[in-house]
């Protein structure tokens, strides 16, 4: 491990005031540490967040909850306000790591944990451009069973890790984020990035902003939502493909509809169209095997990960008959 300064901040202005180039902030330490040991992040300090009165989970004012960035993973899916307002968001949480690491692991952790791609976790692969830009992708001539069929570039073909981030993509979070210049929100759809040509880059987070607050907005979807995971093994262990399913009616009919991919792309991959040809209908199980279909539509597999597509397609239609009550 590099050696690095360590620096505790008592309050919110003091973390940001202790920002200097190269550092990172220190909340649960579940991925950052791991990835100081391997050699992969090499920051030159670290600002502990520990003490930093940031873990408040509170109602905002004209409805919508509050979950702050150094809340727990565990608090935030076990809060009874998330537990009967999003349900969709505890779900996705107590889907993911292990019971020890969501007590660790914190909401504003969870927004920037990066891939598990082997080649980025692993500095014995020397191809890697996320990890050391210029130097290709392991995993495009590689192993990339786990890896992305939606918005990949010839640079990176990573996926995001996480849970909680699909099912925030269908609520429609907004990340408050402070800095020396004040505070501003950044939509959730717009705080992922794909890779493009700069794949090192995974968020549109400035280096000088602290992430402060998740924010959601009120949701018509508490009664009709389902976050389903398939992975290879049913415990611990990331997403082949994650849906989050979300469901409005007004009447029999649905009225809208929320569909978020999770383990097929480099940020929770939201499935639009697929949204759109449920809106208005009566739900039936062909209506969600439509929107699965309409939801794989432009996806883009590599050699070794074509069944990802057949699966996200499969899973978008029992996710929505799960959360549609017609399974
Ligand atoms: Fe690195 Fe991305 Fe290629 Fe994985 S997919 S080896 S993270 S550049």
């Amino acid at each position: 491990m590099n050696p690095f300064q360590y620096r505790r901040a008592a309050d919110i202005a003091g973390a940001i005031q202790a920002i200097t180039p190269g550092c990172k902030f220190l909340a649960g330490g579940t991925n950052l540490i791991d990835l100081m040991k391997n050699g992969v992040e090499k920051p030159s300090a670290l600002i502990d967040l520990n003490r930093v009165a940031l873990a408040a989970i509170e109602p905002l004012p004209g409805g919508g909850l509050r979950l702050g960035a150094m809340a727990r993973n565990s608090d935030t899916a076990n809060h009874p306000a998330v537990r009967q307002q999003y349900p969709l968001l505890s779900q996705a949480i107590l889907s993911g790591a292990s019971p020890q690491l969501r007590n660790l692991a914190t909401n504003g952790g969870n927004l920037l944990q990066r891939t598990r791609c082997p080649y980025f976790m692993d500095i014995g692969f020397p191809q890697c451009n996320k990890r050391a830009p210029g130097t290709g992708c392991g995993a495009i001539g590689g192993l990339h069973r786990t890896h992305a069929i939606f918005g990949a570039s010839d640079q990176c073909i990573a996926v995001h890790p996480s849970d909680m981030c699909v099912a925030l993509a269908a609520l429609e979070a907004t990340i408050r984020v402070g800095s020396r210049s004040g505070e501003r929100q950044i939509p959730i759809a717009d705080f992922h990035r794909l890779p493009g040509s700069t794949p090192e880059i995974d968020t549109n987070l400035q280096p000088d902003e602290l992430i402060l607050s998740i924010d959601l907005p009120p949701s018509p979807y508490a009664g009709h939502s389902q976050y389903l995971k398939v992975r290879d093994r049913a415990s611990y262990e990331f997403a082949l493909v994650s849906v989050a399913a979300a469901l409005e009616f007004s009447g029999g009919s649905i009225r809208s509809a929320r569909i978020v991919l999770g383990g097929v792309a480099h940020k929770p991959w939201r499935a639009t169209t697929a949204e759109q040809v449920l809106a208005g209908k009566v739900p039936a199980t062909a209506l969600f095997e439509a929107a699965g279909e309409e939801a794989v539509a432009g996806a883009k597999p590599y050699r070794q990960n074509a069944f990802k597509v057949n699966l996200a397609r499969r899973a978008v239609a029992r996710a929505l008959a799960e959360a549609g009550g017609v399974a």
